[in-house]
């Protein structure tokens, strides 16, 4: 496969971005390899300048359900440019984005909308310190919220991948309110709170997304929910990936939490730059203008982004079948790829949700991190480039999610099925 244009603009990008890219896994270095320049998208594919065509998995990283450059979006954000691309000032649409955020959201009275995921959880993060008075904040280890300063301590994905379990110039001042607990390990949130009354929230992807796909077990959303509520500590929901990606509603619907705070992004912009954080009215109400917890964004409520993010909602909605065949698809593949694995004695483990999954190169199941961090990245890595010849395109990470959207049908289904023949009888002969 030579990639010769992407190549070449690859060395031209690390002259004047650092590293070449605007946000470090882009770089496929945790893969060994370098980054393909796309050159357009359409339904579940990527083409590159080179002219390779990929069956994408990676999705933005989850934000486009509807896959690429979906005809009806591309309508409704073409006339939304049309009339002007930011007002600095109140528009009707932001308006109808809240009410199908607080309609499909039991837990959210109130939301306000940002331009990136990282904002909407910094936000949630000040907004729980305000409203409570507290200043510690608990975060589960390999849960990655966005590169706030406070929340990139043991963060998943892009940070394990290059073995940095924290970043420089974050000053231990600011991370040292920040408790770190074990995904599905109850006992290991009791421990932090037992010893300290100053917790102001927990902070949780309810299903792990940035670690690889890793569950809640049983209980343990429910059991958080309970001492979180017995300690008079916030509850943060981050559902940026998961909150329209499941089902329409999001893990709480599917695990009955109400959370106190919601942190929503990807999907809500249907591929543009947005974030969301909403909640209980009481606690909402204490953001300025209304209270005195300051949070505000130029592009915040930008009209573009958020007539894309209202067409993608009524689409999910009035198509709810779109779940049905995510989860039927993920499915199909799961007991194939795991027979193919078997048939070919490749250890493999898959996690899947409707609408997203993991694939680990690991002999047990995986519960948390550090059952995780256990998973051959080696394999990956070869497993990564393999599937990159055979024209799929799978995340440049061993800890990151796979994602469907509505393009993912039966072709892609039977492509993928005979790539991951191939790509496992390769790797089974060393
Ligand atoms: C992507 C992501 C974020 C950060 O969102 P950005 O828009 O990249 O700032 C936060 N939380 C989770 C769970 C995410 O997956």
């Amino acid at each position: 496969m030579n990639r010769e244009k992407s190549n070449h603009l690859y060395e031209r990008a690390k002259k004047v971005i650092p590293g070449g890219v605007n946000s470090p896994v882009r770089a496929f270095k945790s893969v060994n390899n370098t980054p393909f320049y796309v050159k357009s998208a359409d339904g579940a594919y990527l083409v590159d300048e080179d002219g390779f065509r990929y069956l994408d998995y990676v999705l933005s990283w989850g934000a486009i359900i509807l896959g690429h450059a979906h005809p009806g979006l591309i309508e409704e954000v073409s006339k939304a440019i049309s009339v002007g691309t930011s007002f600095g000032a109140c528009h009707r649409y932001e308006i109808e984005l809240a009410e199908r955020i607080v309609e499909a959201f039991p837990s959210i009275d109130m939301v306000r909308l940002t331009s990136s995921g990282t904002e909407a959880t910094m936000s949630a993060i000040r907004l729980a310190r305000g409203y409570t008075g507290k200043e510690g904040i608990i975060k589960f280890i390999g849960c990655y919220h966005g590169h706030v300063d406070a929340l990139l301590v043991k963060a998943g994905s892009g940070l394990v991948t290059f073995g940095i379990p924290d970043s420089k110039g974050i000053i231990a001042d600011y991370a040292k309110h920040t408790y770190i607990a074990d995904f599905n390990s109850i006992e290991s949130v009791h421990r932090i709170i037992k010893n300290n009354k100053n917790i102001a929230c927990v902070i949780i992807e309810p299903v792990m997304g940035n670690m690889g796909v890793i569950l809640p077990e049983e209980t343990f959303l429910k059991d958080l929910e309970s001492m979180c509520r017995e300690n008079e500590i916030l509850l943060i929901f981050d559902e940026v990936i998961t909150g329209f990606r499941l089902i329409y509603g999001g893990a709480q619907h599917i695990y009955n939490i109400k959370p106190d705070i919601t942190c929503l992004g990807k999907i809500i912009g249907g591929g543009f730059p947005i974030g969301a954080f909403g909640g209980r009215k009481d606690i909402m109400d204490i953001l300025a203008p209304t209270g005195d917890v300051y949070q505000a964004g130029t592009l915040s409520g930008n009209p573009v982004a958020v007539r894309a993010g209202i067409y993608t909602l009524d689409y999910l909605k009035k198509n709810q079948s779109i779940y049905k065949q995510m989860y039927e698809y993920s499915t199909t593949l799961e007991k194939e790829i795991l027979d193919l694995a078997n048939s070919y004695g490749i250890p493999y483990r898959i996690n899947k949700i409707t609408g997203m999954w993991t694939g680990f190169f690991a002999d047990t199941d995986i519960h948390n991190y550090a059952g995780a961090i256990k998973s051959d990245r080696q394999l990956y890595e070869r497993f990564f480039k393999l599937m990159l010849e055979e024209g799929i395109f799978f995340a440049p990470s061993p800890f990151e999610a796979s994602f469907l959207s509505l393009n993912h049908k039966e072709d892609e289904l039977i492509k993928t099925i005979d790539a991951f023949k191939k790509v496992f009888k390769r790797l089974s002969h060393g």
